[in-house]
């Protein structure tokens, strides 16, 4: 049985790659060169098994999420991924299951450009926390803060499909094996939308990833700033194995409380609609206009037919009763 260190070395400490590394894995401390003109913008985000991933989630795919939901709170800021610690804690020192972690977690630090710098490794219940740290130009961070009365709300991507999926895993419901896996593909290997992010500097009023569901995350911007909004329900992008279970049940939940979905929703005024429409051309990203800033608060959600729409929730509170 390798010692604890040993593992580290074998698993965890590669061939640094970014010269703004100083002091890598190895040492107490990690060291990296922040430009000069440019803004540190750190994010932590922690996963509990049974509670933020099911248990079943296969070590590879773990490896990817726990990087993914971080570097998805960096692209909601409009930053650049750099620098990523990871503190894991496992139940016993399991080399196959390292082994499809560190696959999962090297594919997505690779496709972003961020080096591993350095972590903790402890024995407990499986529990992956990871700082992520990224760069923006000074003073051109995005914020929750900062929608105005007017602005358009965008959303990229699909709301609902990993909530749909965890659905799925759980046998509640039925769908045909292709879209069964585009479900799951999206619970268990988000890809966050870093790419949409930064171009977003400079365009978007306010921004902020949907991780506990469209209308809880809608809610931060708005309490941010101060504001309050109508949103078209027919509106909402769904892919279509979710257009279908709405076809099938009427119930919007997965959609607009489900969570897990990972895109970025931001607010832009209406003259920057063409702009919007132009850079998500470039990128291979889907945007959806879904609603309005207003002065009112709350969200009111409509139907097609002018009625009002009322949630049976509102998104994932870890402290709700
Ligand atoms: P210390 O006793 O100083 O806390 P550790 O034995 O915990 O040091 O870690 C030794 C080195 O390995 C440090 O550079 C630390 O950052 C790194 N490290 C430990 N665990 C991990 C991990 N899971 N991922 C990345 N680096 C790690
Ligand atoms: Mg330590």
């Amino acid at each position: 049985m390798p010692s604890e260190f040993e593992l580290i070395r074998r698993f965890f400490q590669t061939e640094p790659r970014r010269r703004d590394v100083v002091l890598g894995i190895g040492d107490d401390v990690a060291v990296m060169q922040v430009p000069a003109a440019q803004e540190l913008v750190v994010t932590t985000d922690t996963l509990v098994s049974g509670v933020h991933f099911p248990a079943e989630t296969s070590p590879e795919d773990l490896g990817h999420k726990a990087l993914a939901v971080n570097l998805s709170d960096l692209a909601a800021a409009g930053a650049e991924p750099a620098w990523v610690s990871l503190a894991l804690t496992l139940p016993e020192f399991d080399e196959a299951w390292l082994e499809g972690f560190c696959l999962g977690l090297r594919g997505l630090l690779e496709s972003s450009g961020a080096e591993l710098v350095g972590g903790d490794t402890t024995r407990g219940p499986l529990s992956v926390t990871i700082q992520a740290l990224g760069l923006v130009p000074a003073g051109t961070v995005l914020r929750r803060s900062g929608a105005m009365v007017g602005d358009l709300i965008f959303v990229t991507g699909t709301l609902g499909d990993a909530a749909l999926g965890l659905s799925i895993l759980r046998g509640r419901e039925a769908v045909p094996a292709d879209q069964r896996e585009h479900c799951l593909g999206r619970l268990y290997r988000p890809e966050p939308r870093v790419g949409a992010g930064i171009a977003l500097r400079g365009v978007a009023h306010a921004a902020i990833d949907i991780s506990d569901g469209f209308l809880a995350d809608l809610g931060h911007v708005l309490e941010a700033s101060g504001a309050g909004a109508r949103v078209q329900l027919d509106a909402l992008p769904v892919s279509a194995p979710v257009a279908g279970m709405l076809d099938a049940t009427g119930d919007w939940d997965a959609v607009l409380a489900g969570g897990d979905d990972y895109e970025l929703l931001f607010t832009a005024p209406p003259a920057a609609r063409g702009v919007v429409d132009e850079l998500f051309g470039r990128l291979d990203c889907d945007v959806t206009w879904v609603g309005t800033v207003e002065h009112d608060p709350e969200i009111r959600l409509f139907r097609p037919d002018g009625s009002r729409h009322v949630p049976r929730r509102t998104g994932y509170d870890h402290f709700a009763g």
